[in-house]
């Protein structure tokens, strides 16, 4: 029986052979796949990587990284017990926002990652994976609120990188995040 682990292999292979998004895959180092394990039951996904995911090939290694492990840790989990992963797998140019061409080339595979994990929760991070996944939400509205949709339960975070300087927001997800062991003990 193939393992989750070589069916996700197949998925970054996938990517790669079917040449997704050629210029941005031109212009970064490397895909950036996901971290963490193929058995976890909360997946997080933000929105693409950075500058220092683009050069070790993981996500969220960079100061919205140590925010998020440090968030982990707060609940008792870390990166062992977890799948982190992003919606566009190649560093956009400068930074610069994911192009929604960009966002619907990758989701099909984002797709094909959350079915090989089959986490209980899914936990997007920020604007762009959320959109992705759950269309025609406002993240004001809807972050820290767990919600069924096409039998998967949501639920929606602001973005570590966008909470770490404003005092206000960094406070809101922290509450937001210490939700999560409730919620995933909740889900059958
Ligand atoms: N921000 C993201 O959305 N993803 C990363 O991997 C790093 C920073």
């Amino acid at each position: 029986m193939t393992t989750k682990a070589a069916k996700l292999e197949e998925i970054k292979a996938d990517i790669i052979a079917k040449n997704i998004c050629p210029e941005l895959a031109a212009g970064a180092t490397q895909l950036v796949f996901g971290d963490g394990s193929p058995d976890a039951g909360i997946v997080f996904i933000g929105e693409a990587p950075g500058k220092n995911e683009d050069s070790q090939g993981l996500p969220f290694v960079g100061a919205a990284g140590k925010f998020l492990d440090e968030m982990l840790s707060g609940i008792g989990m870390d990166r062992a017990n977890v799948y982190i992963t992003n919606i566009v797998k190649y560093r956009p140019p400068n930074n610069r926002d994911p192009l929604p061409e960009e966002k619907q080339a990758f989701l099909p595979f984002l797709q094909a990652q959350l079915a090989v994990i089959k986490p209980k929760l899914v936990a997007t991070l920020g604007r762009h994976s959320m959109d992705s996944l759950l269309p025609g939400l406002q993240i004001s509205k809807c972050h820290g609120q767990a919600k069924r949709y096409s039998g998967q339960v949501y639920m929606p975070l602001f973005h570590p990188a966008a909470a770490l300087y404003n005092g206000g927001m960094r406070q809101t997800l922290i509450d937001d995040f210490n939700k999560i062991p409730k919620v995933l003990a909740a889900i059958k």
